[in-house]
């Protein structure tokens, strides 16, 4: 795989990074764009897109040949220690080796720019929570906050991108911070076989090093606990992402997990104390969501969040957000499955519903008990 020199082109209103990628598969231009308002953070080194075509080209096992310069620090990870973890995740995946036209091992000063990806979620909530609503010092608090489109948004695609970004962007507006809105064709260089769950951590840590000249430090909401942390095959690489993450930064950026030092329920009952996300929050899957509440109230992530706000009796705080009367029909099969369900997320909710001495609905333990009995 050849990749060529990065180009800013101002295109109306939007500026955009384009490379030429030539590969087994033909040629085509990676791109990434946003709102020209933002020209000045971005950065055109070879950096993003040698992090976004990694997995295709260890996919295809065809060796990088990069030509725009790229970060050492990056480079050294790239070409070894960081192929030998997605290996073990991906075990289809090749090792290839990485060729630099140009290596840049200047240490420039990290710009003072911070910034979190932010979908409205309890991840999301739980990093503002403590780099943002906290007294954090100046250097992790968030200046800036990032909603991109790298294929987050599977069927739904760039319409589901679009309706996503305007509902977020009134938030950002309230919390009086710039949101960065980053679209990017980066999703058709990988296939189905490489999903964005087993490998959205790479792909939007690339939109971060696009802007590496206004922003210096990256916070990556991590899903899964330092409890649940670990290395091996699995579908989701969020179980990896505190030990990927760090190795993602360059001398300009610093890649860093956060979030990863609380259980779900920790993080939920974080987030329930802010204020800002009771009119805010948004959990739910999407697409299928018909009620008119931004969270169906329904969907397994709208059930797991609003079953634990039961349990700790925060439900009236989210009461305008989602669809309450879906919530009364499903709430008790929310709670049967947190009854049955061996996965860790539910272990933590049946725990805390224990310390809370909380009465599960009779009919939720009757029907886990059925199923029991039936396995
Ligand atoms: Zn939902």
């Amino acid at each position: 795989m050849h990749i060529g020199i990065p180009k800013l082109v101002f295109n109306n209103n939007q500026i955009s990074y384009e490379v030429d990628i030539t590969c087994a598969q033909g040629n085509r231009t990676l791109w990434y764009s946003l709102d020209k308002s933002f020209s000045d953070l971005l950065c055109d080194s070879g950096d993003a897109a040698l992090l976004g075509m990694l997995i295709p080209a260890m996919l295809a096992g065809e060796d990088i040949h990069i030509q725009g310069a790229v970060s050492e620090q990056l480079y050294y990870n790239v070409s070894g220690p960081l192929q030998q973890a997605i290996q073990i995740i991906i075990p289809s995946l090749k090792k290839i080796k990485i060729i630099a036209e140009e290596i840049d091992c200047e240490q420039p000063k990290r710009a003072k720019g911070v910034i979190t990806g932010f979908s409205a979620g309890i991840d999301s909530y739980c990093a503002m929570a403590d780099h943002y609503y906290s007294d954090v010092t100046e250097a992790f608090k968030v200046t800036h906050l990032l909603f991109n489109n790298v294929g987050s948004h599977g069927v739904g695609g760039e319409a589901l991108f679009r309706e996503r970004s305007d509902r977020l962007t009134p938030h950002a507006q309230a919390l009086g911070l710039p949101l960065l809105i980053v679209n990017s064709n980066l999703h058709e260089f990988y296939c189905p076989e490489i999903g964005f769950q087993r490998t959205h951590t790479l792909r939007n840590t690339s939109v971060a090093l696009l802007l590496q000249q206004g922003i210096g430090r990256y916070l990556y909401a991590s899903s899964f606990s330092y409890a649940d942390t670990s290395i091996g095959e699995s579908y989701d690489i969020s179980m990896s992402d505190a030990v990927l993450v760090p190795m993602l930064s360059t001398a300009m950026l610093n890649a860093m997990p956060t979030g990863a030092q609380y259980s779900r329920v920790e993080k939920t009952l974080r987030v329930a104390e802010v204020p800002d996300s009771y009119t805010a929050l948004d959990v739910c899957l999407g697409p299928e969501n018909a009620s008119s509440s931004a969270n169906c109230g329904k969907c397994y992530k709208c059930l797991r969040t609003l079953n634990t706000l039961e349990i700790a009796g925060y439900l009236d705080r989210y009461e305008s957000v989602f669809d309450m009367k879906n919530y009364k029909r499903y709430r008790s099969k929310g709670f049967m499955k947190i009854l049955i369900t061996k996965k860790p997320l539910s272990a933590e909710v049946r725990a805390y519903a224990k310390e809370k001495q909380f009465s599960f609905p009779l009919i939720s333990h009757l029907v886990a008990l059925v199923m029991r009995n039936q396995k």
